[in-house]
């Protein structure tokens, strides 16, 4: 595989070996070792953002004319579009994902470069009519070394998101992906260099949380944390940075609604409904795992979901035809039952799925539960993994109140052919990211985050630009002296 990382990608250069020692890579769907990298120490650590520091300072990039950041941008693009169908595989193997969503989120990546590069030169500061005269103007600078956290669901997705924006506005990263899922992140590492990034704006290194997490996040030359993962992790990173009051944006976990009024096309929003859960086999933040469904059209919806569920082409991640492929991790499959097990015992009733598929791989057929209260621990808990519950409602005020009963609020689905209904909703419904007649809205040039314990701070659009920079605002005077 022409673009298989060497190793840690540390100014400019492959790293074979770290302190850390080394990580060995499972594949989800065989459970076989198949590749390993270095795990980064603290040793790695200290020296990667020592060298982005200095690089932010010398290299020319944060002070190179906005063409020059754009053009490497969009050289990197091409160059993802180039070896997509590699770096696909590579993440089709290392996460379980199936290979047509890999190869969707590698171009998404490509697409998200080439939107920041373009961005560069539209990202405008302010001229301001200030009670003096003379002449007032802002500037967005970049911030410095940004520190950016992924997680494993979307490794090299979650990257693009994070470097994209935080290149293009002149910052320096060193990315982290996650314990399990770091080849392509790597990889991308090798790919900047070869865009032409210039020498330590862009390292990545693959390592433990649990051993460099801490470290990487309260270095004191680490101004910016950009971090997609869980809720408690992005707690405990917020706490970390107030000492220091680093810049913090958080894409946490959610426990998305899936609402369906009676005056939908209930048919079409059950068939629609499985992917809106089950895609990346539940391993999605925005999953609309607490279905919500008004009370007369509860029994055709469920039959209708339940269908389309079993239809669901559940296998090899590298079969064209896979739609849902095994869990990321025996221990991610193993919680998952956790919760299967807890409903069963809550007295919830399995409609389908609720038990492993085939051996080897992590496999977890799609799972539909309903009959919990709607505070159940299953209903309320970010699962993280194929499980959705079902819950019926009586009145729009009811499925509004069961939309929002949850500390989450990434994301939704509201069906209705009503517009005046569909606009009061979605006003009402506490997430970040709202969908009617859908089941996905992830838009490159859209803002993307959550409300409540969903996170802060936007990935996307123009919005994800001015959280890697600060405002400068400057005065020049007209009468001298004063
Ligand atoms: P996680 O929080 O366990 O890990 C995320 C990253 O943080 C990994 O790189 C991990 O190594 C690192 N990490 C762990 N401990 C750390 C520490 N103390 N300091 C700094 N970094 C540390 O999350 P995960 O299990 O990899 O991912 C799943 C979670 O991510 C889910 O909760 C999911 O909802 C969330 N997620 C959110 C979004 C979003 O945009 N809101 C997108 C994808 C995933």
């Amino acid at each position: 595989m022409a673009v298989m990382p060497e190793g840690l990608f540390v100014n400019g250069e492959w790293r074979r070996t770290a302190s850390g020692g080394t990580i060995e890579l499972i594949e989800p769907a065989t459970e076989k070792t198949w590749a390993s990298v270095p795990s980064a120490g603290k040793n790695e650590v200290d020296e990667v953002v020592k060298n982005a520091a200095r690089a932010f300072k010398e290299a020319d990039w944060a002070n190179a004319a906005p063409a020059v950041r754009a053009r490497a941008l969009y050289n990197l693009a091409a160059i993802i579009r180039r070896e997509a169908k590699d770096l696909a595989v590579m993440e089709a193997r290392n996460v379980g994902k199936p290979i047509g969503d890999a190869l969707w989120e590698i171009n998404a990546g490509a697409s998200c470069f080439e939107y920041y590069a373009g961005g560069i030169s539209r990202f405008c500061g302010k001229t301001i009519p200030v009670d003096k005269l003379g002449f007032d103007y802002t500037i967005q600078v970049p911030i410095g070394v940004v520190a950016a956290i992924v997680p494993w669901n979307f490794p090299f997705l979650m990257a693009c998101w994070k470097t994209a924006p935080a290149l293009a506005t002149g910052n320096a990263v060193v990315l982290k992906p996650a314990t399990l899922t770091p080849l392509t992140a790597l990889a991308l590492g090798g790919l900047g260099a070869e865009a032409g990034i210039p020498r330590g704006v862009f390292q990545v290194v693959s390592g433990r949380g649990s051993q460099i997490g801490d470290y990487l996040v309260s270095h004191p030359l680490v101004r910016k944390i950009a971090f997609t993962g869980e809720t408690g992790t992005g707690a405990r990173i917020l706490k970390m940075a107030a000492d220091d009051i680093k810049k913090v944006s958080l894409e946490l976990g959610g426990k998305s609604p899936n609402i369906v009024f009676a005056d939908s096309d209930v048919d079409a929003a059950a068939a629609s409904s499985p992917m809106s859960v089950f895609a990346n086999t539940g391993q999605d933040c925005c999953a609309r795992s607490r279905v919500i469904v008004e009370k007369s059209v509860y029994d055709r919806f469920l039959k209708g979901f339940v269908e389309a569920t079993e239809k669901l082409a559940v296998g090899d991640p590298l079969d064209e035809a896979t739609m849902v492929g095994p869990m990321v991790s025996a221990g991610q499959r193993e919680r998952v039952e956790g919760y299967i097990e807890a409903a069963r015992k809550e007295g919830g009733r399995v409609l389908c799925g609720g038990s492993r598929m085939k051996s080897p791989g992590f496999y977890l057929a799609p799972t539909i539960v309903d009959g919990l209260p709607s505070t159940s621990r299953v209903c309320m808990e970010e699962i993280f993994g194929p499980v959705a519950c079902v819950m019926p409602f009586e009145t729009e005020k009811e499925a509004i109140a069961l939309a929002n009963e949850t500390q989450f609020g990434l994301s939704g689905s509201i069906w209705t052919r009503d517009l005046e209904r569909a606009i009061r909703v979605a006003r009402s419904v506490e997430s970040g990211v709202l969908s009617v007649n859908c089941h996905s809205s992830v838009h490159q040039a859209a803002p993307f985050g959550g409300f409540k314990r969903s996170g802060m701070g936007r990935d996307l659009g123009m919005e994800a630009m001015s959280l890697y920079t600060e405002v400068k605002n400057v005065f020049i005077s007209l009468n001298y002296g004063q």
